[in-house]
Order: C-alpha cells, then structure tokens, then sequence
C-alpha cells in the first residue's frame, strides 16, 4: 500500500502545517527519535560530531544547513551570516571543508541579484577557509536561475564552486554540457522534486537511462565528477564504464545521503572507491524529511515503528 503513495501525496503532505508541527515536536527529541535517521541533528555541533564518526570510518562529507525558500532580502542575508558562522565552526572542528546550499535559501526567490551577492560572500568565506561549495538543485521553477547564478559566480572567477544536475530533467544533457564547457564539477543525481510530463521523465526506467547517459559524458568529459545514488544499477554501471575507460577511483566519487543504503557505502569504501556522505542538519528539516520518504515509501514504516517505540517509552 506504501508503495502506491506517490510523490505527489508526500509533497501535499509536506506542505500540512499540522503536521509539520507534529513532526518537529517528536521526530529530533531523542537520539533515536526518527528524524535522526536522515538529519544528523539540529546544530552544527550535532553535524560536527556525525561528520567526525563517519571520517573516521574512512568517508568525506559534505554538510548542509537545512532551510530553503526564505522570503525576504532580511531572511536571505541572515541565512548567509548563519552559513558563513558555520563555515567557521567546521574549519575550527577540523572535518572535510565541503558544504552544499540551496540558492533559495541565499535569496533566489526574492531577487536574483541578492542571491548572487549572497553567493559570493559565501564564497569569499569559503575561499579563505579553503572549502568547496556545492550549490543543490532546486525544483525547476529554480533551474534556470541556479544555473545563470552558478555562471555568474564562475566567470567572476570563483572556483571553489560547483553545481548539480538532475537527470530527469528532459533537458539535462545540455546542460551539462553547458557546465562542462566552463569546466566547473558537476554532482549528478536523479533528482527528488515533483515535475511534468513535458519536461522531466515520469518513468524510472528512463530516468535510470538518462542517469547512465550523463553519467558517461561526466566520466569522460567531465570534471571530477560526483555520481550520487543509492540505486545498484546506477553504481556497478558507473563502476564498469569507469573501468573500461581507465578512470582511477580518485578520478571521480560517489555520494550518497546521511542515513541512506549505508550498506552500500560501506561496500563502495571497502572496495576503495571515495564516498562523500551529504551531512544535513538544522530546524528546517522537514521539507528534507519528506523528500526522504517520497522516495522510498517504505520509509514511512520505519517512522510509524520509531513513533510507537517512542510513545512506548522503549
Ligand atoms: C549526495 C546527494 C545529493 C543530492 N542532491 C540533490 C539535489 O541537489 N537536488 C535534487 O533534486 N536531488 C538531490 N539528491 C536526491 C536525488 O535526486 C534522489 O532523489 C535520491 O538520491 C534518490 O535517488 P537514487 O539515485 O538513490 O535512486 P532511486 O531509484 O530513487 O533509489 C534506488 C534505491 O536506493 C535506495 N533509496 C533511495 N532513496 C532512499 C531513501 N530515501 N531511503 C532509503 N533508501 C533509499 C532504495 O534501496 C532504492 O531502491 C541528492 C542525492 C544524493 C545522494
């Protein structure tokens, strides 16, 4: 019956204010609690501490302060103070120097130029602690303005930057090719928002096809590449086409998210591949939250048994 719940259900579920109050209430109180599956916890210093466990297993990460969609100029230029402070955190507690944002989050949907002044000072903080930052795909209403925002910091000159592409978006392979071009990294991945008929895949089998598709032009021509999934078909393909190129295992990475197939992450590593896990913490966890259980609605039993544990008392 989970499985029939589409992603349509879930992002209607996403946007209910009760639930969503609900959730907060119980899904981080305690450290079993179930949000703490796939969110590391609400500060840094929780962030800091998962990031710490898994280095010392052997991975990288990238952290992510969850939050999207502020609405004013205000909000926007808070959320980058909130970034840069972090930013400093991390350099201090000595973990992988990596962050990803979301461009809405930096003012995108207020005004495309705050979020470009937003994004250099990021960057500015960034360049000075030697971090890398990845700017995440956002729905398609975003896919245009992340792009020109991403170009505009590029041909500025930043290069401590890099972007994401989405392979059910029908229009992707041009848009790689387009990244590829100014020789800026991309992290491909599926791609987790609800989207059109007309202008993304519906279908797995082609949004898989498409994922292969890009997934040989990066290795190939792309620049260090990040392949993140957690899907085997979509691995053990970029596994042997890395192979038959002569790819070395340094040549690219694979991601994949905090709390998800850590069976397969522990397999990649111990296979000697490099493995970047997406470390997201913060308040704003519950948008992130839902997206994790629109793609695998099995999830929801999980929760559902975390809950009953919870009200337990076990
Ligand atoms: C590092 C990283 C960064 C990302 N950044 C973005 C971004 O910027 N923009 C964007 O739109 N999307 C992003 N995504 C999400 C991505 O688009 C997919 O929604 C997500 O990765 C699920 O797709 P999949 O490739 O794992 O394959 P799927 O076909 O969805 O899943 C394959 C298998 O993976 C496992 N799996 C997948 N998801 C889950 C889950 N939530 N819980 C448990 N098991 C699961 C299941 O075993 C499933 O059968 C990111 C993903 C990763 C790994």
């Amino acid at each position: 019956m989970l499985e029939g719940l589409s992603r349509f259900a879930f992002s209607t579920l996403a946007n209910s204010q009760l639930l969503k109050r609900a959730a907060s209430r119980y899904g981080m109180r305690r450290a079993d609690s179930f949000a703490r599956r796939f969110i590391a916890g609400e500060t840094v210093y929780e962030a800091i501490a998962a990031a710490r466990a898994l280095e010392a297993d052997g991975y990288t990460v990238t952290l992510d302060l969850l939050g999207e969609s502020v609405s004013s100029v205000e909000a926007a230029i808070d959320a980058t103070e909130t970034y840069i402070a972090i930013l400093e955190d991390i350099a201090r507690a000595g973990i992988s120097r990596n962050l990803s944002v979301k461009l809405t989050q930096l003012g995108l949907d207020v005004d495309p130029a705050t979020a470009v002044d937003n994004l250099r000072r990021l960057l500015d903080a960034a360049g000075t602690h030697e971090f890398f930052v990845r700017v995440d795909m956002e729905g398609s209403p975003y896919t245009d303005g992340t792009l020109k925002t991403f170009e505009t910091v590029w041909n500025i000159g930043y290069r401590n930057v890099g972007i994401v592409i989405q392979s059910y978006l029908r229009r992707s392979a041009e848009d790689v090719e387009r990244v590829n071009n100014l020789g800026a990294t991309i992290r491909l991945v599926k791609g987790a928002y609800r989207e059109a008929r007309d202008i993304a895949y519906q279908r797995k089998s082609e949004v898989d096809a498409a994922f292969v598709s890009l997934m040989e032009t990066l290795l190939s021509a792309g620049t260090k590449p990040a392949i993140a999934t957690h899907d085997p078909a979509m691995i053990e393909a970029t596994k042997s086409f890395a192979d038959g190129l002569g790819v070395q295992p340094d040549g690219f990475e694979f991601q994949m998210l905090y709390g998800v197939r850590r069976d397969l992450q522990a397999a990649l590593l111990a296979e000697g591949y490099r493995v970047r896990v997406y470390v997201p913490f913060g308040s704003e966890w519950f948008p992130y939250f839902m997206r994790r259980l629109a793609e695998r609605p099995a999830n929801v039993t999980f929760v559902v048994k975390s809950l009953l544990r919870e009200r337990r008392g076990t």
